[in-house]
């Protein structure tokens, strides 16, 4: 394929990934053009800005809690209200409770992490299209359906991407609608593709971006929609568990209240952990076994899932934010406060700090790592430092376990976050920290009785199979596999026996599903239905042995997420 004639296109800027970071980049950059051109009419700037976006339409893939903190959005639009961004409601009530099997403690306060006042409860894919309609108001061309799968350089600098070819067959040979990627040359890329970034992953191993930082780590994500009866739950309601029914990782759950006795359930767990049959899926099932949540979703209907990871390491796993021809912001930099839970002002203040630094080096002509590299100096100065500084050793903390980590987070909560120790290392990366099922489960295995899924009544319970056409996934079946396996004869010879293919129960999606092998009596092998890929990137992140490399898939495939 690589004789392939290929379309150029010569941009100023273009920015991988039409999500928070990189369309409140686009709006930003245009932004400061406009102010600029309305001073200077005799030299007027007409850049082309390019977003880059691998999902269908903008906001279908994106996923998040959420509650915002809306001090990016109020800076970058400040009158977002009147405009029509659709913020669901104000956060209005709070309170945080410990969950055991049977019973529920309430915290008499709630511990400042958790506290929300002033913040908005949104859904992120509403959000983003709604930031991609105003981008695009603004002259923007925002290309949905579009995946950069590879990174161009000039040497050391990056000079563009290209697009993804489409039309190809399961074996990677053109059919009737064949149509070549595209190259995509720019002064600066901005990576914003999100959580475990496939570009930005080679680009930062290549430019060694992450030299002396701690390894990135992660959290997985499941959230779904509940329908209530009408008075259900007020609006702007936000609960936040610990506890049940995680008993061998941390994490915890959220509940917030919607507007028309809608409903928001979600839990997160730290992909550090060494439980190989972790599923977060079936714990979110579990928690709703729950008499504390029984309560609460009485005569619910569940109508929407999905799933995502989030980076966990903070500050000190950001990457160099830069270099020559580059900038990165938003998840795809790791910079999600995951102590509270929020990245999405993060996401969005990288993203018009990458904008403003992009001005300034088109202004000049000059896309040198020097002339870039004020970015670092602009994150140093912002949000992103104060927020991620302030929590730069909780990942460390909390993954000893919350009753552990309690003494040292508080020392951590009125020490600005240093605690007892800075700079706290991160030893081990999520793919090293799985243990047999024989230390973590004994010898039930599989068959012990916290591994098993409520049943499912395709009402309040679901099995994952159901859950995931509830997301709208789409991915063309006679596509390439995306999803690359290394070797196939580790999944088993080696995982399954020991591990019983982590792989099958952390997919919140049922991709992995280890079956008979028809040419080895006795033996499984690993089946990929790649095509409930829900992006989430778990399987990059967590496979004991890394045997599993995502790849982007043919643009325009993946979830389909409405209100998420
Ligand atoms: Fe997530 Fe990998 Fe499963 Fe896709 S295959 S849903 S990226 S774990």
């Amino acid at each position: 394929m690589d004789s392939i004639q290929r379309e150029e296109m010569e941009v100023d800027v273009v920015i991988v990934g039409g999500g928070s970071a990189g369309l409140s980049a686009a709006i930003r950059l245009q932004q400061l053009v406009n102010e600029h051109n309305e001073k200077n009419p005799d030299s007027a700037m007409e850049p082309m800005i390019v977003v880059l976006e691998k999902a269908s339409e903008v906001g279908a893939h994106s996923l998040s809690g959420a509650v915002m903190n809306p001090c990016a959005l109020k800076e970058l639009i400040p009158d977002y209200e009147e405009q029509g961004c659709p913020i669901l409601s104000d956060v209005k009530k709070e309170a945080v409770y410990y969950l055991g099997e049977d019973f529920k403690v309430k915290s008499p306060i709630v511990p400042p992490p958790f506290k929300n006042h002033g913040n908005k409860i949104v859904s992120l894919s509403q959000m983003t299209r709604w930031l991609g309609s105003k981008a695009e108001e603004m002259g923007i061309h925002v290309f949905a359906g579009f995946s950069a799968v590879e990174t161009l350089f000039d040497g050391d600098k990056v000079v563009g991407v290209r697009t993804g070819d489409r039309g190809l067959d399961k074996d990677g040979n053109p059919k009737e609608n064949f149509e070549a990627g595209m190259i995509i040359k720019a002064g600066v890329t901005i990576f914003a593709d999100g959580t475990r970034s496939p570009l930005f992953k080679r680009v930062s191993e290549k430019l060694n971006l992450r030299e002396g930082k701690n390894p990135e780590v992660f959290e997985l994500g499941v959230k779904e929609v509940i329908q209530l009866p009408k008075g259900g739950i007020e609006a702007g309601t936000v609960i936040h568990t610990m506890g049940f029914p995680l008993n061998k990782g941390v994490g915890g759950t959220f509940i917030y209240g919607l507007p028309d006795d809608q409903v928001v359930v979600g839990l997160c767990v730290y992909l550090d952990t060494s439980d190989p049959l972790l599923d977060v899926h079936r714990e979110l099932q579990k928690l709703k076994t729950h008499p504390f949540m029984r309560d609460l979703l009485k005569d619910g209907q569940v109508i929407g899932y999905g799933g995502k990871t989030l980076p966990a390491g903070g500050w000190y796993s950001m990457p160099k934010l830069y270099s020559a021809g580059m900038l990165v912001s938003g998840d795809a930099a790791s910079m999600v406060d995951v102590k509270k839970l929020k990245g999405i002002h993060l996401a969005m203040k990288s993203g018009m700090l990458a904008a403003e630094t992009s001005f300034e080096a088109m202004k000049k002509g000059d896309f040198s790592e020097e002339s870039l590299s004020s970015y670092a100096e602009k994150i140093e100065q912002s949000v992103v430092k104060d927020d991620l500084w302030a929590t730069r050793n909780f990942h460390q903390t909390i993954s000893k376990g919350i009753f552990l980590a309690a003494p040292e987070m508080m020392i951590q909560e009125v020490t600005g976050g240093r605690g007892l120790w800075d700079k706290m290392p991160i030893l081990h990366k999520d793919s090293e920290t799985t243990k047999s099922v024989l230390d973590i489960w004994g010898a039930e295995g599989v068959d012990h009785k916290d591994n098993q899924l409520p049943e499912p009544d395709n009402k309040l319970f679901y099995d994952k199979l159901s859950s995931v056409y509830m997301t709208g996934t789409m991915h063309d079946e006679d596509s390439p596999n995306h999803l690359k396996l290394q070797d196939g004869n580790v999944c088993q010879d080696v995982c399954y026996p020991k591990y019983k293919s982590p792989c099958n129960h952390f997919c919140p999606a049922s991709v992995y599903e280890m079956i008979e092998d028809e040419n080895k009596e006795g033996s499984k092998k690993l089946q990929i239905n790649y095509t409930n890929c829900i992006h989430c990137q778990t399987c990059d992140i967590k496979c004991p042995f890394n045997n599993i490399d995502w790849t982007l898939p043919e643009a325009g495939g993946g979830p389909n997420y409405q209100q998420m």
